[in-house]
């Protein structure tokens, strides 16, 4: 899309976005783009943003609004990144909407809430600037319309809850929040402030002799490579949970499905590594509680079963082992981060749900809307459903040590005759698994999120192994790791709103 084809649109800006923007730029568009990439060439830009997503739509529109002249560059077809399929929880403290509601909140608080959840693991720097300036955020995607659901914010979405009120969501998820983003984009696009080419791969950053970032080289649609100038680079690319060797190289676990981004490939990682920043977090790895996946491919993709094992929503009936047959965790622990961390310690993140035909018959729909004509035909379906008419069987076709399962299941049977687990401690135990046929559904636990990110200072710059920034470059979003705003324990919010405020927070200083 061109500026005159812009502007001749103003009035009809929604069409455009949804057809051109939403839709997908055809072949035809990404060739009529290159005169605009020479263009985009011959000029030095204040602020070259390297990926249109989380981050970097507010990173240009503020900078835009300093009255900075703005490139964004993107390798995807469309603008928005993760928003497309992002939960889109987001969380602040001292928001209007907590007022409005009286909800007593403060950045103190939330900070302190990040340390419990995250066990201390954050960046304590990062962190303390982020709770100060989360709300102003929050506040003003209120302002652009962004609306979220009746009785929010809540304490919780599926994470370890926090003390106070302040996690929200609308009920587009992360797409509420890319139209809230759009329009102001589109307003400094208009205005010749902003400057956005799509189907450009930001490949390396340019630098001079001191090591100053002076630009960014990248591949345009048709394939040339391009010297783009810049007097800063705002690094915006998401992480590389879409790049199964980079992923399991940085983190040392293989992405078993794939859920993220699919043009996050951990090309801001490589660009920051290259010119001299380092990488932290990895260590910080986790893994959600297990889905059900399509096949043995890794990554794999999810398989279309809701299965609930979240111990508010539905007590589990069953018990959970892994491959070596053995229970792993209170099944029932109230604690999603303690559960997640027992999964973590175990072989290929994997567990299987073991049950029997009582419990199939008498146990509350395992997986959400499900009743039990669909559950049997899920075990023909599935390849990760297995059912046997012993125990010894079940183990066979579902790939578990045998011995291991019956031993468990004796010790676990034993623990519902006497109603007290010495094991775990579970409190939920209805019916021993003793009634033949027998069913185990393999659960893997999945990441979408890259823990490993380049390390950067409080005011957003990417540091060199000696702690020293490197010239004109910054950092925000996913492309700092999760592990710098999550830490230890998946806290509610703590990717996605740092994305925001960081991404803010680099364009409010373009001319610092
Ligand atoms: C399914 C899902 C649900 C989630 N839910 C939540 C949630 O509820 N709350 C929360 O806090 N977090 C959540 N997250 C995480 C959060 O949404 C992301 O971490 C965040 O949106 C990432 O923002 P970003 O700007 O860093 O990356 P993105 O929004 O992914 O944007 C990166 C952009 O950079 C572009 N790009 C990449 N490499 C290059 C390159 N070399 N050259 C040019 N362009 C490039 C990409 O095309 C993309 O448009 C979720 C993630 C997923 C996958």
């Amino acid at each position: 899309m061109d500026k005159a084809a812009l502007t001749a649109a103003d009035a009809g800006q929604l069409r455009i976005n949804k057809r051109e923007l939403l839709g997908g730029v055809g072949a035809a568009a990404a060739l009529a783009m290159l005169p605009r990439i020479s263009q985009a060439a011959s000029e030095t830009w204040d602020l070259i943003v390297v990926g249109g997503g989380s981050a970097g739509l507010p990173c240009a529109i503020f900078a835009a609004q300093q009255g900075a002249r703005v490139l964004v560059v993107d390798r995807a077809h469309r603008l928005g990144g993760t928003l497309d399929r992002s939960s889109g929880q987001i969380a602040a403290a001292g928001t209007r909407l907590q007022a409005k509601l009286g909800i007593k909140d403060s950045p103190e608080a939330h900070f302190d809430d990040i340390m419990r959840i995250s066990k201390g693991k954050v960046d304590t720097e990062l962190v303390g600037v982020f709770v100060r300036k989360a709300a102003a955020t929050v506040n003003w995607l209120s302002d652009l319309g962004f609306s979220p659901l009746p009785g929010h914010p809540v304490v919780s979405g599926g994470h370890e809850p926090y003390l106070t009120r302040r996690y929200l969501w609308a009920e587009q998820n992360g797409v509420a929040i890319l139209r809230a983003l759009l329009p102001p984009f589109f307003e400094q696009a208009r205005k010749g402030s902003i400057e956005f080419l799509m189907r450009t791969d930001a490949l390396e950053l340019i630098q001079d002799g001191e090591g100053a970032v002076q630009g960014v080289m990248a591949r345009d649609a048709a394939g040339r490579k391009i010297d783009l100038p810049g007097r800063k680079v705002a690094l915006t690319t998401g992480g590389c949970a879409a790049n199964p060797r980079m992923f399991e190289e940085l983190h040392g676990a293989p992405l078993y499905a794939q859920l993220a981004y699919p043009f996050d490939l951990g090309g801001g990682l490589e660009m920051g590594v290259g010119a001299g920043g380092v990488l932290r977090g990895a260590e910080h790895f986790q893994t959600f509680f297990g889905m059900v996946l399509n096949d043995f491919n890794v990554p794999s993709t999810p398989a279309p079963v809701p299965v609930n094992t979240v111990p508010q929503a539905r007590m589990p009936w069953e018990m959970y082992v892994n491959s070596a047959g053995r229970r792993f965790v209170r099944e029932d622990h109230p604690s999603v981060d303690a559960r997640e961390h027992a999964l973590l310690a175990q072989d290929h993140h994997r567990y299987w749900i073991i049950f029997d035909q009582e419990i199939m018959n008498n146990a509350p729909a395992m997986v959400r809307g499900w009743d039990r004509a669909r559950m049997d035909w899920a075990f023909d379906k599935y390849h990760f459903f297995s059912r046997g008419d012993s125990l010894g069987d079940l183990a066979r076709w579902a790939g578990i040590d045998a011995d291991g399962l019956a031993a468990s299941a004796q010790r676990y049977n034993a623990a519902v005759s006497s109603g007290s687990d010495p094991d775990f401690g579970r409190k939920h135990m209805p019916l021993p698994i003793a009634k033949p046929p027998f069913y185990a559904i393999r659960m893997q636990g999945t990441q979408l999120l890259s823990f490993a990110g380049l390390t950067v200072n409080p005011q957003l710059q990417v540091l060199k192994g000696n702690g020293q920034a490197i010239p004109n470059l910054y950092a925000a979003g996913e492309v700092l790791g999760a592990g710098a705003t999550t830490g230890f324990g998946i806290v509610n919010g703590m990717l996605l709103t740092p994305a925001l405020v960081f991404g803010r927070m680099i364009g409010e200083r373009v001319f610092a």
